[in-house]
């Protein structure tokens, strides 16, 4: 196909960001707010040479699963992806992601997905959920300050103050802030030429202390009748905080280094089931604090803590998945590169007088490593444990080297609170080769009407000090991928009826594993410490010849 052809597609499937996917003679467009099973008319806007990207023009026959979006803007706006689609059917293609990714990538057979695969949990309330908005202040035609959101890939301002995630206050707060703009002409800042005062209004709404932070992004130092401003701003029922970042760089980050505080304090507090949090303008938290305290809850029930064991928390950034375990073990130790979130994450496990969680500063792959190598320097002959390690990293997920210190510690259970799915795969496919085996899996919907979703999974270590353990496990496998042209039994059948010898399913992994035909997840290759019997060349050649028998090699 070629740029600006129209054509006629049926949309039969979904992509990772939630566009419409389409055939046209073979030829594969994507579409973005096109839903599965519409019909539409769509124009191409970029074509490569075996799919392109084509605009939705006009929607020929709505699919049933399509519903009137609840926010005029939703198209346009770059915040929501898939506000068009059924909510359940967004809960269903986010499950189908997690479960592709675990399936392509981490190379997990599908019998396996559907004994570890748990519903996905969604929300009974897909609007409103976010306790967190940075809204965008620019200029119209007429030189009026506006203030809304980005448009898709782009920094046009949608003005718009009533976003469909947000909270309702929102829209208070920006009225009062346009309006007192207009009133003393201050004007929004203009990235192209530098000029203007207001970049951005951040508000945080504490759900269950209905406490309000406003904090006002600002190129400059000083707003000019700030106190007034702050006066409008503080009869708002709930109002706990305004203040000024400046941020007078060229730059796409919202906020500015430090803030000062114009009324009241510097943070609003907020809850995690029993646990308290201080959030400051600059300090991470979770947006969505309904499915947090469920997603935290299933780490935490992952975990299954008995109240004796040590923990690591890696990637904590303000300690809240911390603090959430603190309660049930011995010792947590949390780990996160922003040293501000560990400053906030050891004053929330203060005012909580939790005693029992440490933060240390650094690079979670830097940090675990040595403690390591440390605690081995200091204890000789012996190694650093873990009974339960959560990991909850950034999009580009864990680095290799910290998953192969992870494995060294021999955590009983690893979790893993995943917001990319394919790199969660891509770990889990390491893990899984180094002695751990999935148990659970979980998507938890985060951020309704987006493409994200959060995934979290249980792993747990294989026993592998002693063979008969091993060889118990190896039963369990279930031979359900190509591997299985033979299975176990005929495998040692042959090799008795031609050689005489006998030899043990564990020989016969190692030997497929040596010709790459196991990519099985749940094979146990015993992480090279513990004592493990090798196959002896004589059965491992007989072993051979069972397999080209059977033509597996
Ligand atoms: N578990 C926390 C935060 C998760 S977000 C919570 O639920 O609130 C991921 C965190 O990882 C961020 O705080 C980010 O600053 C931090 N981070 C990013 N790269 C890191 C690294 N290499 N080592 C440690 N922390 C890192």
């Amino acid at each position: 196909m070629q740029k600006n052809e129209i054509a006629r597609v049926t949309i039969e499937d979904i992509g990772v960001n939630g566009e419409g996917i389409g055939k046209v003679n073979g030829y594969t467009l994507f579409i973005k707010d096109a839903v599965i099973g519409d019909v539409v008319e769509a124009k191409v806007i970029k074509a490569k040479k075996n799919y392109g990207y084509a605009r939705l023009m006009k929607i020929l026959t709505p699919s049933p699963d399509r519903v009137e979006p609840r926010c005029p803007f939703a198209r346009k706006c770059g915040g929501c992806q898939i506000q068009e689609m059924s909510y359940e059917k967004q809960l269903e293609f986010k499950n189908r992601k997690i479960r592709g990714n675990l399936e392509r990538i981490a190379g997990f057979s599908p019998d396996l997905l559907d004994k570890v695969m748990e519903p996905i949990v969604g929300m009974e309330e897909p609007f409103y959920y976010r306790n967190k908005a940075q809204f965008p202040f620019g200029t119209d035609k007429e030189g009026n300050p506006i203030t809304g959101f980005y448009a898709g890939r782009t920094h046009d301002i949608i003005a718009n103050t009533d976003c469909a995630l947000g909270v309702s206050v929102n829209q208070e707060i920006l009225e009062i802030v346009l309006d007192f703009m207009k009133e003393y002409r201050i004007a929004s800042y203009d990235e192209k030429s530098g000029n203007g005062l207001i970049r951005h209004v951040l508000i945080r709404y504490g759900f269950t202390t209905k406490e309000i932070m406003v904090c006002l992004v600002i190129n400059g130092k000083k707003i000019p009748r700030g106190e007034e401003l702050a006066e409008r701003l503080k009869k708002i029922d709930g109002m706990t905080s305004i203040t000024i970042s400046s941020n007078m760089k060229n730059t796409n980050v919202i906020m500015g280094e430090s803030y000062e505080t114009l009324w009241g304090q510097g943070f609003i507090t907020d809850y995690i089931g029993d646990v308290k949090y201080q959030i400051s303008p600059l300090s991470f938290y979770q947006v969505n604090p309904v499915q947090t305290e469920k997603l935290y809850g299933l780490a935490l029930d992952y975990a299954g803590l008995k109240g004796d064991e040590t923990v690591w928390d890696l990637y904590c950034g303000i300690g809240t998945i911390s603090l959430f375990l603190a309660q049930k073990a011995k010792q947590v130790y949390g780990v996160e590169i922003v040293p501000q979130a560990i400053e906030d994450a050891q004053n929330n496990a203060r005012i909580n007088g939790i005693e029992n969680a440490k933060f240390y500063v650094g690079k979670a792959e830097e940090v675990l490593p040595e403690y390591y190598r440390e605690y081995e320097k200091e204890h000789p002959g012996e190694a650093a444990h873990a009974d339960v390690i959560v990991v909850d990293p950034p999009r580009k997920g864990c680095e290799e080297s910290l998953l192969k210190t992870m494995v060294d510690m021999k955590p009983e259970k690893i979790v893993y609170v995943s917001c990319d799915s394919a790199t969660l795969a891509r770990d889990l496919k390491v893990l899984c080769g180094e002695g751990y085996q999935v148990e659970r899996v979980r998507g938890v919907d985060q951020f309704p009407m987006t493409g994200h979703v959060e995934t979290v999974v249980l792993l747990s270590k294989l026993k592998s000090t002693k063979s008969i353990e091993v060889e118990i496990k190896l039963d369990e496998m279930d031979l359900t991928q190509a591997e299985s042209k033979a299975t176990y039994a005929e495998i040692k059948e042959y090799v008795l009826k031609n050689t005489g010898l006998k030899v043990s399913q564990l020989y016969i992994a190692q030997v497929k594993r040596k010709h790459g035909i196991i990519e099985r997840v749940n094979y146990n290759t015993g992480n090279g410490k513990a004592k493990i019997p090798q196959v002896p060349l004589e059965k491992e050649q007989a072993i051979e010849e069972a397999l080209r028998h059977f033509k597996m090699i």
